[in-house]
């Protein structure tokens, strides 16, 4: 029915997952709240098989509501099957202790201008787990070789960097974990499987945040990993034994965001490429960077469907000049996070990249002055108005 390497469509992510049927007429999945199931010889018949993960049991092992919004994010991903997670955080964790640490954690090579919770988890979390890792910079061959030489179990990237937007040649870092015998592990959340599916390029699994565009409207935590059954059957494991599910309540809200994903993204996109080749020529702004204006343009239009809903910003000036054009903004909100329908701006030197010096984020290309965008759904004009008054003003 559909090209595994195009991304999802709107008529994916109305229809795509579980039809309505006699068993289940809704139109609308149902929401699902208990936590446990009365138990009947079937049940009974299945744990004394050893398969008591294929009964209804209890909640933390899935149940009907989290189990729709599963087939409907598998098949928007292209993916065998899908797991979702209280938050993305857990969703990491669970696609790392899934594919990375059987037999005890490895060694996972990171993309190093990676979000900044993921930097804190591989630093904190995944040593005290036994496992270790490492930083380098993906379009430095000659790094990436030898890390993933060093018995590395995954690469993990961003298929577009935060905040930096670099775009990921993922068809040829999927060549070189190959030769190397590791996995090559997506964070697709600022792509969506509206503009690229990962695992059509080569990634072995994909995982997302869902709290930004996946749920889209900034009102829900979530995670979600997708890829082939084997690799998601461990990962089902995993979730089972640390806990880290998705609540019904929220799988609903997050099943009913996802039906808007293509229709959302689009009107981000051509938001965020309009909002970026207007302000390129503000006086104030020293740079621009887009996914398609910079030096990954020829990259992005072969690997992605459009540009994507962010854009950074380069003021001139230091983190407190970037600080006051926030504070003169009247239309876009000034907070962290992204991927919702309102515009969301803050600086990567004060909230995602706090944790390091002003040097380390030079060398990441983050620049004092550096406004991080999330271009929301708003009319592209009053946005680029906004900004143009606060910049005027600051
Ligand atoms: C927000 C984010 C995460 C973490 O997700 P939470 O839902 O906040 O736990 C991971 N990766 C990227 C790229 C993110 O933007």
């Amino acid at each position: 029915m559909h090209d595994p390497e195009s991304p999802c469509t709107s008529t994916h992510c109305v229809h795509a997952g579980a039809r309505p049927d006699a068993a289940r007429p809704g139109v609308v999945p149902a929401l699902e709240l208990s936590t446990t199931y009365v138990l009947d010889d079937a049940a009974y018949a299945l744990v004394r098989a050893g398969r008591g993960g294929d009964a209804r049991i209890y909640a933390r092992y899935g149940n009907p509501t989290i189990e729709a919004l599963e087939a409907r994010l598998a098949a928007l991903e292209g993916a065998a099957a899908a797991r979702v997670f209280a938050s993305g955080m857990a969703a990491l964790h669970g696609l790392l202790g899934a594919a990375c640490a059987e037999g005890g954690a490895g060694h996972v090579v990171a993309a190093r201008t990676i979000y900044g919770g993921t930097r804190d988890f591989l630093t904190s979390v995944w040593p005290a787990m036994g496992g270790r890792a490492t930083f380098v910079d993906v379009e430095d061959a000659a790094a990436l070789e030898a890390a993933l030489a060093d018995d590395a179990r995954a690469l993990l990237c961003e298929s577009i960097a935060n905040p930096t937007l670099e775009v990921a040649d993922l068809p040829a870092l999927a060549a070189r974990c190959r030769a190397h015998g590791a996995l090559l592990l997506v964070d697709a959340t600022f792509a969506t499987p509206a503009l690229q599916r990962p695992l059509a390029h080569g990634a072995d699994a994909v995982m997302h945040s869902a709290s930004k565009y996946l749920g889209g409207h900034s009102d829900l935590l979530g995670g979600v990993v997708a890829g082939p059954a084997p690799l998601l059957a461990r990962v089902d494991l995993w979730r089972r034994r640390t806990g880290g599910v998705l609540d019904p309540q929220v799988a609903h809200l997050l099943d009913r965001g996802l039906k808007t994903l293509a229709l959302r993204m689009r009107a981000h996109c051509d938001g965020a490429l309009r909002f970026a080749e207007a302000l390129r020529a503000h006086p104030r702004v020293a740079h621009v960077r887009h996914p398609l204006l910079g030096a990954h343009a020829e990259r992005a239009r072969r690997l992605l469907h459009a540009g994507g809903g962010m854009v950074l910003l380069e003021v001139d000036g230091d983190e407190d000049a970037a600080l006051r054009v926030l504070g003169a903004l009247e239309l876009a909100l000034p907070a962290a996070s992204l991927g919702g329908v309102e515009t969301l701006v803050c600086t990567p030197a004060t909230t995602s990249h706090a944790g390091l010096t002003t040097d380390a984020r030079a060398a990441l290309g983050i620049a004092p002055g550096a406004i991080r965008v999330s271009v929301g759904i708003e009319e592209p004009d009053d946005l680029v108005a906004d900004f143009r008054r606060a910049l005027d003003r600051a």
